[in-house]
């Protein structure tokens, strides 16, 4: 099922329409009323909550998901339907999802939301981890195009945590088991994403959910789809994502030995490091005064536009050599060189010429 970055409830439903009460049912509904659905999977002990799209502008993942389930109930899988079941949310934030943003649509972050529970789309997802006392938890995201892969690192591709129990950091039962599962999935998926594997910041919180849940004792995870250098649309971000979950699913019935759960420490802390484009020769307009020959670091900023995603161009800084490193570089051609930009931190490009020519087009 080919998806742009943009995937509504109603296109998710297409996918969902293939199955039927045998494996699907309604846990309960969104602010605006969108029904959050759920598919049940497999028939085994190990019980596996998983959910996607928490955040509405994250849909990597949960197009991951439309790859993986098929593939789980494909002839050869059987091993895994008989060892697991699998409770899959592809939406817990469907008013997010149609609106593509990260907050539902009382604009609450619902992985802030874990001790007051003051969502319905937070009362879902804590009543179904309640009634169904997982084994295991993915918690599902995406993140943006600024992280590295540790310092000077790759673009992080993709990202994983094992939230802390605790502020003190500990190494509890159920953390453990989320790290000794993580560097499996690092292993196996070293040499695809050289480099490109980060490590989020385990300061506790116990308003997200992973940290809430693994001080529950629940073992979770917590996966990134990141950034691979020119897929904004992040379709190799998610052949990637549906890699980790094999990965995972194979170390759970077959662990390696080699594989330790110290391994976890030494995958790469992400750091802040990218900007999405950087544009040399500008001249820049700031105050009164004309800068020549200066580089311009741009973020791109999603916007939904209809029914698709539009990157626009938003200035971050300039100066004579930019700190930053870029996922794309642009000489400004001679032409436009003398035209001036007017320099304005946070603020969409509006001067035509460098909006036509900096946005991407896709
Ligand atoms: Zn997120």
């Amino acid at each position: 099922m080919e998806c742009k970055r943009y995937l509504p409830p109603k296109q998710l439903d297409q996918f969902l329409s293939q199955f039927d009460s045998s494996s699907k049912s309604t846990l309960g509904f969104s602010v605006q009323n969108r029904p959050i659905e759920m598919l049940k999977i497999g028939s085994g002990p190990y019980k596996i909550l998983i959910w996607s799209q928490m955040h509405g502008n994250e849909s990597t993942t949960t197009k991951a998901l439309i790859d993986l389930i098929p593939w789980l109930l494909g002839a050869k899988r059987k091993r895994f339907l008989a060892a697991f079941t699998l409770y899959i949310i592809p939406q817990l934030n469907p008013d997010g999802s149609h609106l593509y943003t990260r907050h539902n649509a009382n604009n609450v972050d619902l992985n802030r939301d874990a001790i007051n529970k003051s969502q319905p789309e937070s009362r879902v997802l804590r009543s179904i981890y309640e009634k169904i006392k997982p084994n295991l938890c993915l918690n599902l995201h995406g993140q943006r195009t600024i992280y590295s892969a540790g310092k000077g690192g790759a673009s992080a591709s993709i990202s994983f945590l094992a939230p802390a129990a605790d502020f003190e950091r500990n190494n509890t039962t159920a953390r453990q088991k989320a790290m000794q599962l993580i560097a499996a999935m690092v292993e196996a998926l070293s040499n695809e994403l050289p480099n490109a594997i980060g490590r989020y910041d385990d300061t506790f919180n116990s308003n997200c959910v992973g940290d809430s849940f693994t001080q529950a004792g629940t073992p979770t995870i917590l996966f990134e789809a990141g950034h691979v250098p020119h897929d904004y649309q992040r379709e190799k971000a998610r052949a990637h994502m549906l890699n980790a979950f094999k990965a995972l699913f194979e170390s759970l019935l077959n662990p390696k030995e080699s594989i330790k759960r110290e391994d976890y420490f030494k995958i790469p802390q992400n750091q802040i490091e990218f900007c999405d484009l950087i544009v040399s020769h500008v001249t820049i307009l700031d105050g009164g005064d004309e800068i020549k020959d200066q580089q311009l670091a741009i973020q791109y900023q999603e916007t939904l536009v209809g029914e698709r995603i539009v990157f626009l161009p938003i200035m971050l800084s300039y100066g004579s050599e930019i700190e930053l490193r870029a996922h794309n570089y642009v000489k400004l051609s001679p032409s436009f060189q003398a035209i001036g930009l007017r320099f304005e931190e946070e603020k969409l490009i509006k001067n035509s010429i460098f909006t036509e020519e900096f946005a991407l087009k896709r």
